[in-house]
């Protein structure tokens, strides 16, 4: 039986991208996996299984397996066909593929848009008024002693960014008190086990050194942390995140914005002429203002509960001003916790290549953006787009529900290796091979750092990769609308 172990491999599966990963593969078969959290781990293993094998084509209502070729074809048929098609998904996928979904976007004159304008869409506008203090995750991992969540619960969204990047990592001039801890203990253990084999064997028990047992679980006792990195949780609900906080501030749904307010006019020396602001007393709201300026280096990671609550962009023009304001004092950073392992590569690939993050419309000959008119969500609601591709992404799942209802109305090409409800109600379906597992690629971490995404496996006989099949598609447009110029042509000179 061939047994191989895959090391260093980037999980493709949340915006953390944690690239130690080590997948054990025998025979071709994914069998275990080291160092995953368990739905990075759920990923390699289960994505073998769950995925589709066939190309399909929906014929009388039902869709029917067809040939790679022709699956290829009617897809091309259906966008050239298209008077302003619609492109949506790329944050599962590659950065190759993405940019040759671009080049399809321009070539057949829609509007493509990738899964940020259901997340961070208004994290993208808020930067691009007021502009953003960035940093790498490694600088925090090694440098912060102040780490704040907003709207964001990493425990049960991103479960290894806390041990990996934050709270609970081991950084160069940040140290664990967790691993420390327990190192600790090991060496008394080992001691103990040395001393008792050198020793007289009548030596009793009690007469070797207490050792303290080992602490049990994932969770370092609070008082070890608190003497290093300290930790700020400010949520609507107590998440497991907030559970190991040092500070855990509830703030009333919908009023985040007044409550970033209320720590930059603290921050600047203001008082504030109330008891209570966003149902949080104005006496914790003073200690934990005091605590971030009091910090030698601070990050704030904001979620989708900030994000998407009411104020949205608004919200993060406040918290990125309060980091703005906290910098007059101490070296603060912020940075949005990205969902889909790629969403922020499909941000920097539309970027270099159309100056634009999300929501460009190619309509004119020329890319546009506008978010609130151009954004897929927008285009769908109103009705205006008349077939539409879908990759790596289940916007039937997700989008608000007259949205959906144009969708299924229109042809549909959906491109994913696994079964979704999207690709239930799509009009042709091309499996792929799973980006990061059975293609390689590159992808952004959530802090703009790009990486190589590994082959781990081979995907099933026939399958190809998502970039390969855009390629394929792109030909295809390309060749149809040639035979429709030349029959133009041909037309005018007969007459
Ligand atoms: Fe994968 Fe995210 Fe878990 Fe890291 S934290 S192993 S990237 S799912």
């Amino acid at each position: 039986m061939a047994r191989e172990v895959v090391r260093a491999v980037v999980c493709p599966f949340c915006g953390t991208l944690c690239d130690d990963v080590e997948v054990i593969v025998e025979d071709g078969r994914i069998v275990d996996v080291r160092n995953a959290c368990a739905i990075g781990a759920a990923k390699f293993t289960a994505c073998q299984e769950h995925r589709l094998k066939e190309p399909m084509i929906r014929r009388d209502g039902e869709l029917r397996s067809v040939g790679l070729d022709e699956a290829i074809r009617e897809a091309a048929r259906i966008l050239a066909e298209a008077e302003y098609p619609l492109l949506y998904g790329w944050s599962s996928t590659s950065c190759e593929a993405i940019r040759v979904g671009l080049e399809l976007a321009e070539e057949v004159g829609g509007v493509i848009d990738n899964t940020a304008v259901v997340c961070h869409g208004p994290s993208i506008l808020a930067i691009q008024d007021v502009g953003l203090s960035g940093f790498t995750l490694g600088q925090i991992r090694h440098r912060a002693d102040l780490v704040i969540y907003w709207g964001s619960n990493p425990w049960d969204a991103h479960p290894r960014h806390l041990e990996r990047y934050s709270a609970f990592s081991e950084g160069r001039f940040q140290p664990s008190a967790w691993r420390r801890a327990v190192l600790k203990i090991k060496a008394m253990q080992a001691r103990r086990r040395a001393m008792r084999a050198k020793g007289p064997f009548f030596l009793a028990k009690e007469e070797l050194p207490e050792v303290p047992p080992l602490p049990e679980g994932p969770e370092p006792p609070e008082e070890l942390f608190r003497e290093t990195r300290r930790l700020i949780v400010i949520d609507v609900r107590r998440t497991p995140t907030a559970e190991r906080a040092d500070y855990f501030l509830q703030v009333r749904p919908g009023e985040d914005f007044e409550l970033a307010q209320a720590l930059r006019m603290l921050v600047k020396g203001e008082e504030l002429d109330v008891d209570e602001v966003a149902g949080i007393p104005v006496d914790v709201l003073e200690e934990v203002a005091g605590v971030m300026m009091g910090c030698r280096c601070g990050v704030l990671f904001f979620g989708l509960g900030l994000t998407m609550s009411r104020g949205k962009l608004r919200n993060i023009e406040a918290a990125i001003s309060l980091v703005r304001d906290l910098n007059r004092y101490t070296k603060f950073h912020i940075l949005p916790m990205r969902g889909h392992f790629n969403v922020t590569g499909a941000n920097v690939v539309f970027t270099w290549t159309t100056g634009y993050p999300y929501a460009v419309d190619f309509s004119h000959g020329y890319p546009r953006y506008n978010p609130g008119e151009t954004s897929a969500t927008d285009v769908l609601m109103r009705g205006d787009v008349d077939a539409a591709l879908v990759i790596a992404s289940d916007p039937v799942a997700h989008f608000p529900r007259k949205a959906v209802e144009h969708l299924i109305d229109i042809p549909l090409i959906a491109i994913d290796p696994a079964p979704t409800p999207t690709t239930s109600m799509a009009d042709v379906v091309i499996p792929t091979a799973w980006v990061g597992v059975e293609a390689p690629g590159t992808a952004y971490r959530m802090d703009h750092v790009p990486l190589p995404l590994k082959k781990v496996v081979e995907p099933p006989p026939g399958i190809l990769s998502d970039e390969q099949v855009l390629k394929h598609i792109l030909a295809e447009v390309r060749r149809i609308k040639e035979r429709r110029l030349e029959k133009e042509a041909l037309v005018k000179a007969v007459a």
